[in-house]
């Protein structure tokens, strides 16, 4: 079956309401939503609150306690005695069968619960429906994959070694004990999934730290994997900003191990503050993607798949397409494709029918992505759509117009990662060119290629210095395959989704024993 150009549009919204028990949530019986800890709701010491905001209305749709110091320390405490429990009764002995068997009923409950995860991924996440329920088929998809590596892997000791007259060897996997999750704002869902199943699965208590924008799908995990069964302890949420929750988790030595999640300079941070103390990380971070379509390529339908990936999310997207290397040849016609594409997004409100590119996350995005475009712009790449703010009637939000430019090899106008519906194309000569470019960036998270021309297609993604390198596809997952960046965009780690995910909840220890001297 072939795809014509027509066929491609950008993920678009459904219109959307939120359920009453979402509403019902939300509310906290009139107290701010508390963070979970040990099985108790937690109001926090700090006696500090924040609200959780619809970007695409600015509508408050919770106040959430933010987590200080105490609080951190708690959930470290009651994550280390159900790591540990009494005698051989801890989170660490449940056997594989019924760890995998209250992952799955979590799974169940999300089902029954879908529209209150859709509307948390909607109303506070900002996300049209066509995404927001891709997103929502992760929490199974996850589930399903880390039960399954959970149930083949090899944990415990490993085979034994004669290492000397007298003396034997052998490793011991086991879990780390307590880890947290550093989750960003832009897939919550996802990211929590992504961070929760395999910690889990593999043996740990885990703490989640929300981002402080979108608290509310953690929350209502959290509230659900207490009614699907796993013991107080072993699932804590710890709503707040980043500078102060996030920041003392990473300052705990009882947390031996950190996923994060989120941009490089606090992944950097984060790294210098656990490397004081030995605790052990594993990062994902922004990319900065690149496209090269090759000569060969269908310009106007190339242009509309690209347009779809770069305004994933609006472009909040970590590695989606900001950078395009098109073959001179067929330059301006791919321009003219991607600035239609572009110009014909349907800008509102994100569960109105019909939007595609709704709000961005707050106020400070905002700003941040008005600047990037002007920054743009004066380092010389020429506007084909200059981007500035949208006009979307009665609404109140923060609506930006997507941002094109068409720029030369010689001048770096897009080095770093904006985050919004934004792209530079810059006429190349040749695939050798293009690649050189596409490789300069300092990230590398995902990039691809675009050719009939799949044999030529792969040798030269196989060259990108990405994590992620596609033919004729782009923002591409699946479980089985390594997720991860290269370059600032992500490591140490395994990346996520494959089997060395699974091994990073995980550490070894070398056993020696000798017979007793005689
Ligand atoms: P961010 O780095 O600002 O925040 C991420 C998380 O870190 C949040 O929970 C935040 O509260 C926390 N945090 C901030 N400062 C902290 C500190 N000092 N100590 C501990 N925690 C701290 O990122 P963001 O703006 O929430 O998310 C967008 C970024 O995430 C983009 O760069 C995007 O590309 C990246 N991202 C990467 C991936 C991936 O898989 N590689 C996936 C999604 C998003």
């Amino acid at each position: 079956m072939t795809t014509t150009a027509t066929e491609i549009r950008a993920f678009t919204a459904n219109k959307f309401e939120a359920p009453a028990k979402f509403t019902e949530f939300c509310a906290g019986g009139g107290k701010p939503l508390g963070g979970i800890i040990g099985g108790r709701r937690v109001q926090g010491t700090m006696n500090v609150t924040f609200e959780s905001t619809n970007p695409g209305s600015l509508e408050v749709l919770a106040t959430v306690c933010e987590m200080g110091q105490a609080e951190v320390a708690e959930a470290v405490e009651v994550a280390t005695k159900a790591f540990h429990g009494t005698g051989n009764q801890g989170w660490k002995d449940t056997p594989i069968e019924e760890r995998c068997r209250l992952a799955m009923k979590l799974v169940e409950l999300c089902d029954r619960d879908r529209d209150v995860l859709l509307a948390c991924e909607i109303l506070d996440g900002g996300k049209v429906s066509e995404l927001a329920e891709g997103d929502f088929t992760q929490i199974r998809g996850c589930a399903e994959y880390f039960c399954g590596v959970a149930r083949r892997a090899e944990l415990g000791d490993g085979d034994a070694l004669q290492v000397a007259d007298g003396v034997r060897g052998f490793t011991h996997r086991e879990p780390w004990g307590v880890v947290a999750g550093i989750i960003p704002w832009n897939y919550p869902i996802v990211l929590t999934s992504w961070f929760m199943f395999p910690a889990l699965l593999a043996g740990n208590c885990i703490l989640i730290k929300p981002a402080e924008d979108t608290p509310l799908s953690a929350l209502y995990l959290g509230k659900l994997a207490e009614e699907a069964g796993f013991p107080p302890g072993v699932v804590n949420v710890l709503p707040g900003r980043g500078e102060i929750t996030g920041q003392f988790i990473a300052e705990h030595p009882g947390v031996r191990y950190i996923s994060f999640t989120g941009s490089p300079g606090v992944g950097q941070a984060i790294m210098r503050t656990c490397d004081r103390h030995g605790t052990r990380m594993k990062r994902e971070m922004g990319g900065n993607g690149s496209a090269i379509v090759l000569s060969d390529a269908d310009p106007e339908l190339v242009a509309r798949m690209i347009g779809r990936y770069t305004n994933q999310h609006y472009g909040q997207t970590c590695c989606t397409v900001h950078r395009v290397f098109v073959d001179q040849t067929i330059a301006d016609d791919f321009i003219d494709a991607q600035r239609s594409f572009f110009e014909d997004l349907q800008i509102g409100y994100q569960a109105d029918a019909g939007t595609q590119l709704g709000a961005v996350v707050n106020s400070t995005q905002y700003a941040r992505i008005l600047r990037a475009q002007e920054e743009t712009a004066s380092r010389g790449g020429d506007a084909i759509l200059p981007g500035g703010v949208a006009d979307v009637g009665s609404r109140e939000g923060y609506y930006l117009r997507p941002a094109l430019y068409r720029t030369k090899p010689s001048i770096d106008c897009n080095p770093q990662e904006v985050f919004h519906t934004f792209a530079t194309i810059c006429p190349v000569d040749s695939a050798e060119q293009a690649l050189q470019l596409a490789n300069s960036s300092p990230y590398g998270l995902g990039a691809s290629v675009w050719t009939k021309d799949i044999e030529r297609g792969v040798a030269l993604a196989k060259q990108f210095r990405d994590g992620t390198c596609q033919v004729n596809c782009h923002n591409s997952i699946a479980y089985g395959l390594p997720y991860g960046g290269q370059g600032i965009s992500g490591g140490p780690g395994g990346g996520v989704n494959c089997e060395d995910t699974f091994y990073d909840y995980t550490q070894v220890k070398a056993v020696y024993v000798a017979n007793y001297p005689a």
